[in-house]
């Protein structure tokens, strides 16, 4: 989607909002899967609620990205455009145990941030690519922890009341892979309260982490992480491994060989290819062991 009109693009600029025509979404996401529209790039948070008034005044539909990390999205011409934040500095300010985050901020170098003024919790999230706000929306998890624990508060955009609101960690419910923050609403800051910990020891469980993650999945190629999400009890990746599934394709679409769970673009995979292979294996797992499997990437169909 294109945004033509001089009023809109005059009124982006007094928004502080930085206009990027016609950009490829495959580049902007670890797939490197994706199709072209306009992205906004939000230099002023502040600016949220009247982009997002100016927006809809014009029938305008947008999505919200952050780091690319988790996302499937759509081939071609794509039919509404893509807002982000930009990732302003300082984008995490420490007080005591409390660690003040914007929600652009790169996870993995909060994480490092924090553990070398002693502060830990998040080591097994240290691999974990993209933003705070996708981590905070995804409720990111590795090795047994989830960033919903250490929330104290988060601060966002509310669709159902159009306004920045500030919810405490007890009103939000994170949950493996879900949380109930509204679809529209987007995550602009956290704070997250952390234990202290020596520098020392957190490096130590950082470096296990990264050598589990480093011997199990492919992390030399395109890929958005876990394609479904484990169901209760079970491990998608160990049925799909069990089927045999490991290497199966579509096009450039690949069921890793390392890790059957994470799908790969090994080449220039179209998103139609990925579908096709997520349809595949989802229908292969239902036939052998009766289990639905519900994606864990989010699907951007255009
Ligand atoms: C190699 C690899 C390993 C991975 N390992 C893990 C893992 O161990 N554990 C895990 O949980 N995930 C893992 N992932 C998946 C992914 O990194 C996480 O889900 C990450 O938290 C997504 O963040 P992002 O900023 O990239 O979000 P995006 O992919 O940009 O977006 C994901 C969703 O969050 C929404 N969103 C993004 N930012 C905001 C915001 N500020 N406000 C509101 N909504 C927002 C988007 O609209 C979209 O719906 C992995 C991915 C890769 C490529």
């Amino acid at each position: 989607m294109r945004i033509h009109d001089p009023s809109i693009v005059c009124k982006l600029a007094e928004l502080h909002v930085e206009l990027q025509y016609g950009a490829a979404l495959s580049d902007l996401t670890s797939l490197g899967i994706g199709g072209t529209t306009d992205l906004l790039r939000i230099k002023k948070h502040e600016s949220l609620p009247d982009l997002l008034s100016l927006l809809d005044a014009h029938d305008i539909p947008h999505k919200f990205l952050g780091g690319g990390s988790n996302l499937l999205v759509g081939d071609g011409e794509l039919p509404w455009v893509v807002l982000q934040l930009v990732r302003p500095e300082p984008d995490v300010v420490l007080d005591g145990s409390l660690a003040r985050v914007d929600a652009a901020a790169d996870l993995g170098r909060m994480i490092t941030f924090c553990a070398k003024n002693d502060l830990g919790g998040m080591e097994g999230l240290i691999g974990v690519p993209g933003t705070v706000g996708g981590a905070l929306r995804m409720n990111a998890g590795a090795y047994g922890m989830q960033i919903g624990n250490y929330v104290r508060e988060v601060t966002l955009y509310r669709s159902a009341s159009r306004k920045v609101e500030i919810l405490r960690g007890d009103q939000i419910s994170f949950e493996y892979r879900h949380t109930s923050f509204a679809p529209d609403d987007m995550m602009l800051a956290v704070i997250l309260e952390l234990p202290s910990k020596p520098y020392k020891e957190i490096l130590k469980g950082i470096r296990i982490c990264n050598e589990k993650r480093r011997l199990s999945q492919p992390l030399g190629q395109k890929s958005a992480g876990c394609i479904f999400k484990n169901p209760p009890g079970a491990s998608a990746g160990r049925m799909i491994d069990e089927l045999g599934l490991k290497g199966l394709s579509v096009g450039d679409a690949q069921v890793s060989d390392r890790h059957a769970n994470f799908f790969v673009n090994a080449g220039h995979a179209s998103a139609k290819d990925m579908l096709a292979l997520i349809a595949d294996v989802r229908e292969r797992v239902q036939k052998s062991f009766g289990v639905s499997l519900e994606n864990e990437v989010v699907v951007w169909n255009a």
